[in-house]
């Protein structure tokens, strides 16, 4: 009975490497709300999705359960954005509208990465008009965080069959925060 029991391996100095450290909230803006943050990714990546049994399904070619249904079908776009305050990285969902300041600023600079955005929803709808600016940012590009990888993180997300060479099988789980709005 010499050694007691709770304090062999129970105890560290730090936590192990866990999922947490490759948690992405997928960042909605709220209705009348605002986010803002400095762009990790290079470029946008998009997908045509559906709002389909609640939650946001991605539209494929062919067959498409959500087209069966005539559920509406729109471009969203996403971008990885990180917070210099808060350190946390997170990806931005933008609408097609939202989309196109960060367009022509990819057009111009050939990047997005560096840049801040700034993406506020009017109105009380949580499906209101997005609006998005864009603006150089003043933290050198090197500097900032490695940015995720936006298509993986969706796919795990979306759980598609055929999609396991986007998504292969995670270590780590990642999870996502699924904080997405309904439609109507
Ligand atoms: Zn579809």
């Amino acid at each position: 009975m010499g050694r007691s029991e709770s304090s062999d391996g129970v105890f560290a100095r730090r936590a192990p490497a866990s999922a947490a450290d490759l948690d992405y909230q997928l960042m909605r803006v709220p209705a009348g709300g605002k986010l803002s943050g400095t762009i990790l990714s290079h470029d946008l990546v998009c997908a045509r999705v559906h709002y389909y049994q609640r939650r946001t399904t991605p539209h494929t070619d062919g067959e498409c359960e959500a087209c069966e249904h005539k559920t509406r079908l729109e471009w969203k776009g996403w971008v990885a954005v990180w917070s210099p305050q808060t350190r946390v990285i997170g990806i931005l969902e933008l609408t097609k509208r939202a989309m196109i300041p960060l367009e022509k600023w990819f057009d111009e600079h050939r990047t997005l990465r560096g840049a801040v955005v700034v993406v506020a929803r009017i109105g009380r709808d949580i499906n209101g008009k997005l609006f998005s600016t864009i603006h150089p940012g003043s933290i050198d590009r090197d500097l900032l965080p490695k940015s995720p990888n936006i298509e993986q993180l969706l796919a795990r997300m979306w759980r598609r069959k055929g999609w396991e060479h986007i998504a292969p099988e995670p270590k780590q789980i990642i999870r996502m925060d699924a904080t997405e709005g309904g439609v109507g």
